[in-house]
């Protein structure tokens, strides 16, 4: 059963991990045995992340680059598959949030969320993708979120690109699965990171939010890792198009 799981000879590209829940899946991953690259728009940030990774023992590379820039992600992808070698799973983890009342919200902020939540995963998987094509063979996850299925106060940009997301990892799995590649998203609920840290500290909320979730508390980051570890293995082989919500139950509660 333990070899179903295993992520030996896998190497994971997790862009936007220098911290949070991608530098999280990182090391969950790496544990199982897979090779890490870390990705980060600077080159510091990333090494230090990298850094830790090979403290506790494990394989991390670096990449920096900005995933919203189409030249910069295609050279960069080509030179991780030069000199370090083919991607097996991608991860598209980077995101950015940004609140405002719908009728207040600028246009530039609108922008930069949908170029990073939306247009980088087009970007980044398309590059990668190309590749895997050749090999038959590759694993892709999005990470989406509750916001692609339900909308909420102040962030309804953030909701659009996560519902656009959504429907990429469906259209990459029509497109992609018969080439070996299976593209599947995992949705997360409320988890404790530097993006909700405006909400963990908003105490009201997380009463609301305990209220409304059936398990009742915040999600802790580390229980994503076993839906990563799950999608990245072969256990996920014949599993395409799937989105694996992580939410104590929130979705499936009025
Ligand atoms: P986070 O702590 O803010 O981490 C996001 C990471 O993305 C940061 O390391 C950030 O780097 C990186 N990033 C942003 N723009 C980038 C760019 N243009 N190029 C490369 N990297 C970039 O957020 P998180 O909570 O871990 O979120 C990770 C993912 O989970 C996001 O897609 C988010 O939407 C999703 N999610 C989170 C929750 C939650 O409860 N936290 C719930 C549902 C979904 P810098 O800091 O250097 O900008």
């Amino acid at each position: 059963m333990n070899n179903l799981f295993t992520l030996d000879d896998k190497r994971v590209l997790i862009t936007g991990s220098a911290q949070g829940i991608g530098f999280l899946l990182a090391q969950g991953l790496a544990e199982q045995g897979a090779e890490i690259i870390i990705n980060d728009i600077t080159a510091e940030r990333a090494e230090h992340a990298a850094m830790k990774l090979r403290d506790c023992g494990y394989t991390a590379w670096t990449s920096a680059f900005n995933v919203t820039d189409p030249e910069a992600v295609e050279s960069a992808i080509e030179n991780i598959e030069r000199e370090i070698g083919p991607i097996d799973v991608l991860i598209n983890n980077a995101g950015i949030q940004r609140r405002h009342p719908f009728t207040e919200f600028p246009v530039n902020e609108w922008n930069d969320i949908i170029a990073v939540n939306q247009t980088a995963v087009f970007l980044v998987s398309q590059s990668v993708a190309r590749r895997m094509v050749k090999r038959e063979a590759g694993k892709i996850i999005n990470i989406c979120s509750m916001q692609s299925e339900l909308g909420r106060d102040t962030i309804t940009p953030y909701a659009a690109a996560k519902g656009a997301v959504k429907m990429l990892t469906r259209g990459m799995c029509v497109e992609l699965a018969r080439y070996n590649i299976q593209v599947n998203g995992i949705a997360p609920g409320y988890f404790k990171t530097d993006m909700t840290k405006t909400l963990v500290e908003d105490e009201a909320f997380t009463q609301w939010l305990c209220k409304r979730t059936p398990a009742a508390r915040w999600g802790d980051p580390q229980e994503l890792i076993g839906a990563a570890v799950f999608l990245s293995s072969k256990a996920s082989n014949f599993v395409n198009g799937h989105l694996l919500f992580v939410d104590g139950g929130m979705l499936v509660a009025v």
